[in-house]
């Protein structure tokens, strides 16, 4: 089968592996509908991650399954997935609370850029469709499998809600999706930062009140200024860095709660500074699995349209300019068909 590679920071490779196998009763096999570059897929890309061998990428999929290990009774042959990045059995006390991304059988999800990929723990992993989707949803549920899911646990950690002012700091598929929860869990207003009139547009489509362009302390002096020097009642970080985080942490008011999803780079939180600020943080990799069934829902009745940060489709093959585009900023998401 065709599957990408990351050979070395800037050396992505669409070559000849072997299909993956049953390796365990509790895997599936399933066959990629599509997959697609995530913003996560650029730290090692860029360098920021080491590379030490050569990688298959990719942990955003949906698929038709192909094979099911002896024991796997949730998920049958032929039938539409949606899984996320982290397989979870969804059965221990951790993923009864709703963080299956802290499963204590977790186990990562890769090699998605690929014709087929292996799903560990089919049966608390995968959530299947009743039928399969018509083509016009497949962007919007292949965003269900971590960005939609990212951005809205974001929302959901910045305790988000009717009555609430959210500012929403980074500008990606992640961060424009946040904006999305955050119209659907009810925000009276929703403040975007972003630079680029293409995600200012998207992110207005999404649900954002007003735009702020300036970042760091002139973002934050910004945010303070349209929220009658208080700051927001919810921050969504979405970024990684230490900037975004600073930026997030210092927008939000007293009391008010900070939900970080980006991928942590080297961030340092200054103690006294938190400590005086009276803000809650909370975060981490998302519990996509959590809220699968719910989103798979919205997408499928028409209430939401995530699909639309996907501004770029290629082949399979073309999976190395994907990867370009999103580095040079050229597209938000590039989506892969194998
Ligand atoms: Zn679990």
């Amino acid at each position: 089968m065709r599957a990408t590679i990351l050979h070395a920071p800037g050396d992505v490779r669409v070559e000849e592996r072997a299909k993956p196998t049953i390796q365990n009763p509790t895997d599936a096999i399933i066959k990629v509908t599509a997959a697609c570059v995530c913003g996560s897929d650029l730290w090692p890309y860029r360098g920021a991650d080491s590379v030490a061998e050569p990688v298959p990428m990719g942990h955003e999929y949906v698929g038709i399954v192909d094979e099911v290990g002896a024991v796997v009774k949730n998920v049958k042959v032929g039938q539409f997935v949606i899984g996320s990045f982290f397989a979870s059995d969804n059965t221990c006390e951790i993923c009864q609370s709703g963080y299956q991304s802290s499963c204590v059988h977790r186990e990562g999800v890769g090699g998605a850029q690929a014709e087929y990929m292996r799903i560990p723990l089919a049966d608390g992993t995968l959530v299947a469709t009743a039928e399969l989707p018509e083509a016009n949803k497949i962007a919007s549920l292949l965003a269900a499998s971590d960005v939609l899911g990212t951005g809205w646990f974001g929302a959901v950690a910045a305790e988000v809600g009717p009555g609430k002012t959210v500012a929403v700091v980074g500008d990606g598929a992640v961060g424009l999706l946040a904006i999305l929860a955050a119209k659907q869990l009810g925000a009276t207003r929703i403040i975007a930062m972003s630079r680029h009139e293409a995600r200012q547009k998207l992110a207005r489509e999404f649900g954002a009140s007003d735009i702020v362009k300036e970042r760091g302390d002139a973002g934050v002096a910004k945010i303070r200024e349209l929220t009658d020097g208080l700051g927001a009642h919810c921050v969504i970080e979405a970024v990684g860095t230490q900037e975004s985080m600073m930026q997030a942490i210092r927008s939000t008011r007293p009391g008010g709660h900070v939900g970080y999803v980006g991928v942590s780079h080297d961030v340092d939180l200054p103690g006294l500074e938190l400590f005086f600020s009276h803000v809650h943080l909370h975060g981490g990799p998302a519990p996509v699995r959590d809220y699968l069934p719910h989103l798979i829902e919205l997408i499928l009745n028409g209430t939401i349209n995530p699909g639309l940060v996907f501004d770029l489709e290629l082949p399979l093959e073309d999976a190395a300019e994907g990867y370009r585009a999103m580095d040079e900023r050229r597209a938000i998401k590039a989506l892969l068909r194998p």
